[in-house]
C-alpha cells in the first residue's frame, strides 16, 4: 500500500515508518520539522521505499497518486513543546486534521489519528475507558493540546457520519523508548538523562501522581492493529502498569545501576494525578496488548541514550 505519515519525522512516526517499510509498504512521510528531525528516517534518505515532503499540514497539499492509509501523526507532543508552540498545536488538531481527512476522502483512504489520554484531563474515573467523556480544564496551559484532539476526534465523527470516511482514533497513552529528544521535557528522557549525567532526578510536586508506560515498539503495533482491524469509535492503546512517578524514579536508577538522588520540583498547573488506561477494547477488537515489561524497555532506552554519546 501506499501510506501517508503526518509527523513520520517524530519519535513514533519514525518507528512506525520503520514498520510499515518492513511490512513492504511505501510510505510519504509529511512533516514541517517542528518538534521532529530529518535523522530519525536517516535509514531511508535516498531509497524508494520513503518519501519525505517538507510541508505544514495545517497547509492543504495535494497527491496524484493513490494514498490507501493515512496516519495523522503530526502535533507537537510533549508539554513543554505544546505550550512553546500552542497555536500550532491547535491548527495541526484542527485545521491539520481536516487537511488530513480531505486527502482521505478524495483517495478514499482509510485514515487514523493519534489522539491522546489528554482527551480525559485529569480524570475522575480511573482507569479510564473509552467511554468516560473527560475532566478538562478548556483555558488551562494543558488545553491547546487536549481541545485540539478533542476537536481532532469530533472532526474524525463528523467525516465519518457526513462523508463515510472510515476512520480510527488511537487514543495513545504515555509511550516512550529510542529516538525522544533527551530535552523535550518528558519524564522518560528527563530522567535517562539527568541519571546518564549523575545529576538529581526531578520529581514534580510528591511524586504520587501516576502514569503508565508503553514501549515504542508495542505502540506501532498497536496503531497498525487499530488500523486494520478496528472500528470507528476510539481505542485506548497503552500499557495498563502503573506507577508513580516517584516509584518509576527508583526503578529508573535501579535498572541503569545508578544512584540517583531526587530533586523536588513544583508541580506544573493541571499535571493530571492518575492514569491509566482500560484496554479491553483493544484486546478484545484488536488482540492487541503490550508485551515488552518496563524494564526491557527501558534498559533498550538508556543504552539507545548512552550510545549517542551526547550526554
Ligand atoms: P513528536 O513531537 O516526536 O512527533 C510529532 C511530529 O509531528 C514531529 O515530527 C513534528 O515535526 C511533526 N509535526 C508537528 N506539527 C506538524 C505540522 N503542522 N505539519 C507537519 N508535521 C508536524 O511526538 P510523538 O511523541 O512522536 O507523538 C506523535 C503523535 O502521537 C502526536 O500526535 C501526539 O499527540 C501523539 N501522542 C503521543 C504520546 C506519547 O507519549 N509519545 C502520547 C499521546 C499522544
Ligand atoms: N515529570 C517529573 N519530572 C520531569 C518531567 C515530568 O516529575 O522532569 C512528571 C510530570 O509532572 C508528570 C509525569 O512526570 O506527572 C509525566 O510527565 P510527561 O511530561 O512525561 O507527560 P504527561 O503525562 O504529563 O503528558
Amino acid at each position: 500500500m501506499r501510506i501517508l505519515v503526518t509527523g513520520g519525522a517524530g519519535f513514533i512516526g519514525s518507528h512506525l515508518t520503520d514498520k510499515l517499510v518492513s511490512m513492504g509498504h511505501k510510505v510519504l512521510v509529511v512533516d514541517n520539522f517542528i518538534t521532529g528531525r530529518r535523522e530519525n528516517l536517516e535509514k531511508h534518505i535516498g531509497k524508494d521505499d520513503v518519501a519525505i515532503i517538507e510541508h505544514d499540514i495545517s497547509k492543504p497539499v495535494y497527491f496524484g497518486e493513490k494514498i490507501d492509509r493515512i496516519f495523522h501523526l503530526a502535533s507537537p507532543a510533549s508539554p513543554i513543546d505544546y505550550q512553546k508552540h500552542p497555536i500550532p498545536t491547535l491548527k495541526v488538531g484542527g485545521l491539520g486534521t481536516h487537511n488530513a481527512l480531505g486527502i482521505a476522502k478524495f483517495h478514499k483512504a482509510r485514515i487514523l489519528i493519534s489522539s491522546t489520554s489528554e482527551v480525559y484531563g485529569d480524570p475522575e474515573e480511573h482507569p479510564q475507558k473509552e467511554t468516560y467523556w473527560g475532566h478538562v480544564n478548556p483555558v488551562g496551559e494543558r488545553s491547546c493540546y487536549d481541545e485540539s484532539k478533542r476537536f481532532a476526534e469530533a472532526l474524525m465523527m463528523a467525516y465519518h457520519r457526513c462523508h463515510g470516511v472510515d476512520t480510527r482514533i488511537a487514543r495513545i497513552f504515555n509511550t516512550y523508548g529510542p529516538r525522544m529528544r533527551l530535552n523535550d521535557g518528558r519524564v522518560v528522557p528527563a530522567f535517562v538523562s539527568q541519571m546518564l549525567r549523575n545529576e538529581k532526578l526531578t520529581v514534580f510536586g510528591d511524586g504520587s501522581q501516576t502514569r503508565s508506560f508503553c514501549y515504542v515498539s508495542d505502540m506501532v503495533d498497536g496503531l497498525i492493529a487499530l488500523m486494520e482491524k478496528g472500528d470507528n469509535l476510539p481505542v485506548n492503546i497503552g500499557n495498563p502498569q502503573e506507577i508513580t512517578i516517584l516509584e518509576f524514579a527508583r526503578r529508573i536508577s535501579e535498572i541503569a545501576q545508578i544512584k540517583s538522588e531526587i530533586n523536588f520540583q513544583p508541580l506544573p498547573a493541571d499535571d493530571p494525578k492518575r492514569r491509566r488506561p482500560d484496554i479491553t477494547r483493544a484486546k478484545t477488537i484488536l488482540g492487541w496488548e503490550p508485551k515488552k515489561s518496563l524494564e526491557e524497555g527501558l534498559k533498550e532506552t538508556i543504552s539507545w541514550a548512552k550510545s549517542l554519546n551526547r550526554i
